[in-house]
């Protein structure tokens, strides 16, 4: 019998949790097992999860490409570029597997270089110690840790009301492979993923429909953010319509109906393609969880402190299968948190300053908490906001919608949110997200010099703005 293998540390799970987790252990130089499952179309083994497989790096890889198709057909003329255009969506899509090939084999070589042991297959928890991992060819083995950290991610939401058939109607990983533009498209759900898909493909050619069974636009969006991007979006030709819950589903031959509820009645429309964007929910049956005792509550996320802790030994959890926004940065912060806490350090994540992305064109992001959120907390604020268009850098590059907008506590003058929508936005974040977590003032930020032109000059005048002194506008 083969001799049972022992690690300080299992990972389960190899996405931006998971491998992070890994790497980190290995750094301070715990022994470090991750157990990863996933195949891609070939039936390779990759590791990177869903964010490097089906998430953010395809979904940001069309979007880029997207974005210069349509820079090229609506944009560029008035740059004095004229182009002869036209689409090779085979190409594009190829374009995008090599930058996930080429990302996940980097993963795979930074295991090797950290010597992390990647184990290939489905982990199942079967003691407090103990993983068995059934590998792609059916065989078994059982591995030891002295810690266990659960890493297992989520899976799109699947609705009864549009189940997926991969073909007409599908979910966010069909959306980022369809071989061909669909000349119309119903996307359901409004939500952050359906809003980057429902760019993508717009941007290419289609007449994309949205159906959103709430009654707000991006709800947890700061309200005056939430406002400007419906009104770009619909502008852009999205249409975006709220309150409409679907109902059902009918598959024609080529194409599917949907029906859907709206303040008027019972509404049906045809389309060539349907995506299903209604979230996502964590990964965590089949995990062995109940064995050890480890609780997940009712959407069945596993419970855990605000230290990642199950409650159960030294088994840890992290990602998008525990609470909190989904979003792999804060996995990763996660990831490195445990994996330095059981080395022994104390480290800490600050939620209050996780930034939130948003991929569409105009880039929306924010941190922090938004206006509506702190009023109803009976904070006092200052607002300070400042337009992209009266940002010259904004002018130099065509792309002047939008604007940033800082809130400031009215007697400390702490920064408490900034939000922004408008070119670039997932950069110019970092900049409030570094300023929160050094706990500065709108003054500091202000009294911050800025280079001359840039994005950024407008978080400046937005925080100058703070105390009506704005110089450009
Ligand atoms: P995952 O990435 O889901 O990884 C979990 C891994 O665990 C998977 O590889 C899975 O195969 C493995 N696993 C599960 N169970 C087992 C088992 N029993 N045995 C072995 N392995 C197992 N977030 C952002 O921050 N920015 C973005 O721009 C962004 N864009 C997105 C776009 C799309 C279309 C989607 C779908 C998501 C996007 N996200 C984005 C969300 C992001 O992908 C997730 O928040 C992130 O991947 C969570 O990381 P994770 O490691 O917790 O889970
Ligand atoms: P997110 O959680 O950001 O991925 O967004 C998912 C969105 O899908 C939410 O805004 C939900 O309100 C919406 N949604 C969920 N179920 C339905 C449905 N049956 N019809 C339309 N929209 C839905």
């Amino acid at each position: 019998m083969e001799k049972q293998k022992k690690f300080d540390v299992i990972v389960l799970g190899g996405g931006p949790a998971g491998y992070v987790a890994a790497i980190r252990c290995a750094q301070l130089g715990l022994s470090t097992a991750c157990i990863e499952k996933w195949l891609d179309k070939k039936n390779k083994p990759v590791l990177g999860g869903t964010c490097l497989n089906v998430g953010c790096i395809p979904s940001k890889a069309l979007l880029d490409s997207s974005h210069h198709f349509e820079f090229l057909t609506k944009e560029s003329k008035a740059h004095g570029i004229e182009a002869t255009v036209s689409l090779n969506v085979t190409q594009m899509l190829e374009r995008k597997n090599k930058i996930v090939a080429g990302l996940t084999q980097g993963i795979a070589g930074l295991f090797k270089k950290n010597k992390v042991d990647w184990l290939k297959g489905s982990g199942k928890i079967v003691g407090k110690k103990e993983v068995t991992i059934t590998h792609h060819d059916g065989s078994t083995s059982t591995v030891c840790g002295n810690n266990i950290i659960i890493a297992a991610g989520s899976n799109p939401v699947s609705i009864k009301t549009a189940q997926t058939d991969d073909k007409s109607v599908i979910d966010s990983s069909g959306a980022l492979s369809l071989s061909e533009v669909p000349d119309s498209l119903c996307i359901i759900g409004a939500g952050v993923i359906g809003l980057e898909l429902g760019s993508v493909w717009r941007r290419l050619g289609s007449k994309v429909t949205m159906l959103e069974a709430a009654p707000e636009f991006l709800p947890t969006t700061d309200v005056a953010i939430s406002k400007e991007a419906y009104k770009i979006f619909k502008k852009q030709g999205l249409k975006i319509q709220l309150n409409s819950k679907v109902t059902a589903t009918n598959y024609l031959e080529e194409k599917v109906e949907v029906h859907y509820e709206n303040k008027e009645g019972q509404q049906s429309t045809t389309f060539d393609k349907v995506i299903v964007a209604v979230g996502r929910s964590p990964n965590t049956e089949n995990l062995g969880l109940d064995t050890v005792g480890i609780k997940t509550d009712v959407r069945g996320f596993v419970v855990v402190d605000d230290k990642c802790h199950t409650g159960v030994d030294n088994i840890y959890a992290i990602g998008d299968c525990v609470r909190g926004p989904m979003l792999a940065h804060k996995a990763s912060e996660e990831g490195v948190a445990v994996a330095e806490r059981i080395f022994g350090q104390s480290p800490h994540v600050n939620f209050n300053t996780v930034p939130w992305v948003i991929y569409t064109w105009p880039e929306i992001a924010w941190v922090g908490k938004n206006e509506k959120e702190l009023k109803e907390a009976n904070r006092k604020i200052r607002v300070g906001t400042f337009p992209f268009l009266a940002s010259g850098r904004a002018h130099a590059m065509g792309s002047t919608q939008g604007f940033v907008k800082v809130i400031a506590d009215e007697i400390t003058d702490t920064v408490l949110g900034v939000h922004i929508i408008g070119p670039n936005a997932s950069e110019l974040i970092s900049e409030a997200v570094l300023a929160m977590e050094f706990g500065a003032s709108s003054e500091d930020i202000a009294r911050t010099i800025h280079g001359h032109p840039t994005l950024s000059e407008a978080l400046h005048e937005a925080s100058l703005a703070v105390e009506s002194r704005t110089i450009h506008y």
